[in-house]
């Protein structure tokens, strides 16, 4: 039993159909004293099959994963879905106004709020929400990233190498249905409390994506996004209609040391020598940052730690000391891995 404070005007139990309404996390502000701050939510409901929780903008800025789900929220029927379809489309509905990573309301990053509190800001409250109602009810928990406008990304289907080696084999197996040319083992170098590894704490098989990224995004990044998570949720059986399979091998990478994530060592003006889906060789320069008020100074150069491809690049010509300017990853094999 969930101690939240959080009031969902859809009943999650309810009969089949399509259910469409809002999640309601109070919150008051200087002009709303008993408001509440509302996050669509959306169920479609039909016969037997999995429940399926589906979410995008946990971080505001990243908009193709909820493009992708508005139009599944507008266009399916309960009759397109086997079980339970729950719809988040923008988890951070005020960052994703503002373009924003970090909530405006409370300055929270949401995907460093898990498990989350009930007593807490407003993105704690739904983190916590998440966390103790629909967490539990899913057998499948997906949440679409992107670079945000910080990073460009390689569009990837992503995970964590969970330990549990059966939920493993899931995850691989549905991060492989993405069908992005590229799959992603990466591990957390900034900080704890993200939504997926609450999810994975509590054995889900859990789909992530990062898609893109920077300000512009292209028709093919939407392109990938929609076909991909369509074919993920027919994969999971949620979504009728054949799997599409895939054309060739996913190319699987990692990147599992801290050492593969490149941190600005000064500020300045960062200039990528590699494009993301760059192949490297150690020891190759993946870019410079010069610096605006010493133009005589050398620029610092960042380079390869090993062999891989280039998975991720700062997008914002400017840099701050500290900021990750450059993910490389390796080839793997998941299913070789302790
Ligand atoms: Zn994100």
């Amino acid at each position: 039993m969930s101690d939240s404070q959080i009031h969902s005007t859809v009943d999650l139990g309810a009969a089949p159909g399509v259910h469409k309404g809002h999640l309601a996390i109070p919150y008051s502000h200087n002009l709303g004293g008993w408001a509440n701050l509302l996050v669509p939510f959306g169920m479609l409901r039909n016969g037997a099959g999995p429940t399926v929780l589906l979410m995008a903008g946990n971080h505001g800025d990243e908009y193709p994963g909820q493009v992708a789900i508005l139009r599944l929220w507008r266009e399916l029927t309960a009759e397109d879905v086997s079980g339970t379809l729950l719809l988040l489309p923008t988890l951070s509905q005020p960052a994703a106004k503002a373009a924003t990573r970090l909530s405006p309301l409370d300055g929270k990053n949401f995907n460093r709020c898990f498990p989350g509190n009930p007593t807490g800001t407003p993105s704690e409250m739904l983190a916590h929400y998440l966390s103790t109602v629909l967490f539990p009810m899913a057998d499948i928990v997906i949440d679409l990233h992107t670079g945000g406008r910080s990073m460009n990304f390689l569009p990837c289907a992503h995970m964590h190498l969970v330990p549990d080696h059966a939920q493993r084999e899931k995850m691989i197996i549905a991060t492989e249905a993405f069908l992005t040319d590229v799959t992603f083992l990466y591990t957390d170098v900034a900080g704890t409390g993200l939504l997926p590894a609450e999810a994975e704490r509590q054995g889900k098989t859990v789909i992530t994506t990062e898609l893109g990224g920077g300000e512009p995004v292209f028709a093919e990044i939407h392109k990938i996004t929609q076909r991909g998570l369509k074919n993920v949720l027919r994969h999971c059986g949620v979504l009728q209609g054949a799997v599409e399979q895939r054309k060739a091998p996913a190319r699987w990478v990692q990147s599992l040391s801290r050492d593969d994530y490149n941190f600005a060592p000064e500020s300045g003006l960062w200039e990528a020598a590699v494009d993301v889906g760059g192949d490297v060789r150690k020891g190759d320069d993946l870019g410079y940052i010069h610096f605006l008020e010493n133009p005589s100074r050398a620029p610092l150069v960042v380079t390869a730690n090993e062999d891989g491809v280039v998975v991720a690049n700062r997008a914002p010509s400017l840099v701050g000391q500290g900021d990750c300017v450059a993910v490389l990853a390796h080839d793997t094999d998941p299913r070789k891995l302790p």
